[in-house]
């Protein structure tokens, strides 16, 4: 292979991640990775949790927690609780667990309740109590379990992202990425329509092979440059705004997400080791940015201080092509899912894979890109109706707003077939097998949301189980989750061991 000059625009998150993945998976080739980026124009300064990919992608680029949690406020996350997203009644709230290996044991008990609940038998169907990762998180404590635990637990984190940035630059300059601090101007094309070169700061030219676009929103390569279109999500994800307000840290450390639901969206609660990230994010449809903002002040006791807010935009969509000539989207440049389950930094970690595998497999050429332009739209599909169904099954009627989701029929059939299938009583994992989604979001994730939000018969519907359908001890299962969550330590606990 002849060498080869990949140019990344953007240092924001995605640029980083993207500047390391690459630089280290292909250390042994003749590469040269670059980052440019503009000292003016800022990174978008949120995107504060992350799935649990994230602990595969640090650990490929070789830095543990013990480094860079302390200098990121990073804190332990073992999921997501939704908090009054459901009215009906002993389901206000109900937590999406990252998966443990102890599961293995009391998920089939849920999966069989929940089945059962549907055909009304009145049985245990709410999935909290099932899962390890839910008990770890009510009762804060970290999911870094004793040595003698030998079972693996999947967990997530919060971190300050622009400190996240600046430890991933650093890195990213020990790989031997070369870091270029200039604004991008204009391109010059070849014959062929590729990108030759980004023209920054008036004259200065920086050529290459292989353009990253992770200009955020802008997207300047992408869509500004080669004129790519774009699939906006509006019609069935409404939010397009954010306001953001910080507040400060309690002794105890929360080691979950919450996320509320309010009048006109929801709003994240994010710990870190040093303040709260705190955020609304609604559709500006239904409410101005002044009413954002008081409603979330308001929640945050707020009302009176001078802490300043910031308010964003969000374009919800995709690129119709996530790969384009000689030039690959990623990060906010390629599109964005409002933040309800902190997929955006997963997705950037999948579509850099994805394109290191595609431009490997294609020799060093875009002859592959269909497949990663195939494999990506996907992704975002998938993930995104898994977002739609939450506004989908709301049962709130305070507002237009969560009438309007609730009603809006504008759904693929994809998640029309899913809900279908649950409503009727029938064996939800086989459906989702049956369409291979389960590979975005596991079966346990979808019985998580639909079990959670109280989908099943009303209260006064249901029929006491009989000995056939009660083959699960619902408080042998409490027990022995509270007995597995003996093992871990409490979250504050463990951030003030890591930090030393
Ligand atoms: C409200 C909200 C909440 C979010 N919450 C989460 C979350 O909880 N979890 C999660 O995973 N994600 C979340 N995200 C998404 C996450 O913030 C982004 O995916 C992530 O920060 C990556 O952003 P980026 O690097 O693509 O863009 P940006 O951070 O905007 O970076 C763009 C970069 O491009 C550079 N640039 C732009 N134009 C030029 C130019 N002309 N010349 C040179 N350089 C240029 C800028 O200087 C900057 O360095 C959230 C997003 C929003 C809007």
């Amino acid at each position: 292979m002849s060498s080869r000059k990949i140019v990344i625009l953007g240092g924001g998150t995605a640029g980083w991640m993207a500047a390391n993945l690459i630089a280290k998976s292909w250390c042994d080739k003749d590469i040269h990775v670059g980052v440019v980026e503009s000292p003016d124009i800022g990174i978008i300064g949120v995107g504060e949790g992350s799935t649990p990919q994230f602990k595969a992608f640090m650990d490929f680029i070789e830095v543990p927690e013990s480094q860079w949690m302390p200098k990121c406020n990073a804190t332990y996350k073992n999921g997501i609780r939704f908090v009054n997203w459901s009215t009906r009644a002993g389901f206000e709230q109900y937590s999406h667990p990252f998966p443990a290996q102890p599961d293995d044991y009391s998920a089939p008990a849920f999966f069989h309740n929940s089945f059962v609940r549907r055909k009304g038998i009145d049985l245990e169907g709410h999935p909290d109590p099932f899962f390890l990762a839910t008990y770890l998180a009510e009762h804060a404590k970290a999911p870094i379990a004793a040595e003698s635990f030998p079972f693996e637990i999947n967990y997530g984190y919060h971190f300050d992202s622009g400190k996240l940035g600046m430890l991933l630059a650093e890195k990213a300059r020990e790989f031997g990425v070369e870091h270029i601090q200039a604004c991008v101007q204009d391109v010059r094309k070849n014959t062929d329509g590729t990108i030759a070169a980004l023209i920054c700061d008036k004259s200065r030219e920086v050529c290459g092979d292989i353009f990253i676009d992770c200009s955020g929103f802008s997207s300047l390569l992408m869509q500004q440059h080669l004129q790519v279109g774009f699939e906006s999500f509006e019609n069935n994800l409404f939010n397009d705004s954010a306001v953001v307000l910080p507040t400060e840290q309690g002794e105890s450390i929360a080691s979950e997400t919450v996320s509320v639901a309010r009048k006109y969206g929801w709003s994240w609660h994010i710990p870190l080791t040093n303040r709260i990230g705190n955020g609304y994010v609604y559709s500006s449809k239904y409410c101005n940015k002044d009413q954002a903002e008081t409603e979330l002040r308001a929640a945050l006791g707020l009302l009176d201080s001078e802490v300043e807010a910031r308010h964003l935009s969000m374009k919800v969509g995709q690129v119709k092509e996530h790969w384009h000539k000689n030039c690959v989207a990623i990060g906010l440049s390629q599109g964005f899912i409002e933040p309800l389950e902190a997929t955006a930094l997963h997705i950037v970690q999948e579509t850099v894979q994805s394109f290191i595998e595609c431009y490997q497999e294609g020799e060093f050429t875009c002859q592959k890109q269909g497949k990663h332009n195939q494999m990506m739209s996907q992704r975002y599909q998938a993930i995104r109706d898994y977002i739609v169904a939450h506004y989908r099954v709301n049962s709130r009627t305070d507002t237009n707003y969560w009438r309007d989701n609730a009603n809006n029929n504008s759904i693929s059939r994809s998640l029309f077939n899913v809900l279908n299938v649950w409503v009727q009583g029938k064996n939800l994992s086989d459906e989702l097998d049956r369409q291979d989604i389960d590979k975005y979001y596991p079966s346990v994730s979808w019985h998580c949301l639909l079990a959670g939000y109280g989908i099943y018969p009303e209260q006064h519907q249901l029929v006491a189980g009989n000995e056939s359908a009660n083959v699960h001890d619902i408080n042998k299962i409490r027990e022995y989750i509270r007995r597995c969550g003996l093992n871990f330590p409490d979250h504050s606990v463990q951030l003030a061991r890591s930090s030393v």
